[in-house]
């Protein structure tokens, strides 16, 4: 048996074009997504060290990386239309990992990221994250402004 835990890694790309990172080069940015340094550069996902409203840095994660994307969308939107541009505000987050095809852990969390409601296991499982990376993640990358509308559900 081979267990195999591994981390992520920011890319150098920010540090090196000299937008303000933080010590694990993630890319500083404010509420909105905008660089603390070039108020011009928004930066989302993996790259961006955003931060709840409780001061956690959002976590590396194609969920989260959603929802800056969807914060930074409409923050430059709320800009161009003379609106004060409205803040990250994440609620919560799921984790949902498969073990093959027939088992799998799907929990939700709270902001804190401790545990909200049941874990799912099994087969049930893998069924629900097999379902988001070919329904839901295909849907989103096929249909971006209605995957921004939904995730705009789970920002406050
Ligand atoms: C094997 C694996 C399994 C994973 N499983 C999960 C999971 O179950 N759940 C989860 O939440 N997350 C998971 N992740 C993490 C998830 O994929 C990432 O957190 C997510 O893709 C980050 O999205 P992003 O848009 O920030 O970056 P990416 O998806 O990495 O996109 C960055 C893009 O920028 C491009 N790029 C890089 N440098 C340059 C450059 N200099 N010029 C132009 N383009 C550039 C890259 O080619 C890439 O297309 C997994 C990752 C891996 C590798």
């Amino acid at each position: 048996m081979v267990v195999w835990t591994t981390g992520f890694r920011a890319p150098d790309l920010a540090r090196e074009a000299g937008l303000a990172v933080g010590d694990n080069g993630r890319m500083l940015v404010d509420a909105t997504m905008r660089s603390v340094s070039h108020p011009e550069v928004y930066g989302i996902g993996d790259a961006a060290a955003a931060r709840k409203q409780d001061g956690r840095e959002l976590r590396m994660g194609c969920g989260p990386g959603g929802l800056a994307a969807a914060c930074a969308v409409r923050a430059i939107g709320d800009r161009l239309t003379g609106r004060t541009p409205r803040q990250l505000r994440v609620e919560g987050d799921g984790h949902c990992i498969s073990l093959g095809r027939k088992d799998g852990l799907v929990q939700y969390t709270n902001s804190d990221d401790s545990p909200r409601g049941p874990m799912i296991t099994g087969r049930l499982a893998a069924m629900f994250k097999e379902a988001i990376v070919s329904g839901a993640g295909g849907f989103g990358l096929r249909h971006p402004t209605l995957a921004l509308v939904a995730a705009s559900r789970t920002l406050a």
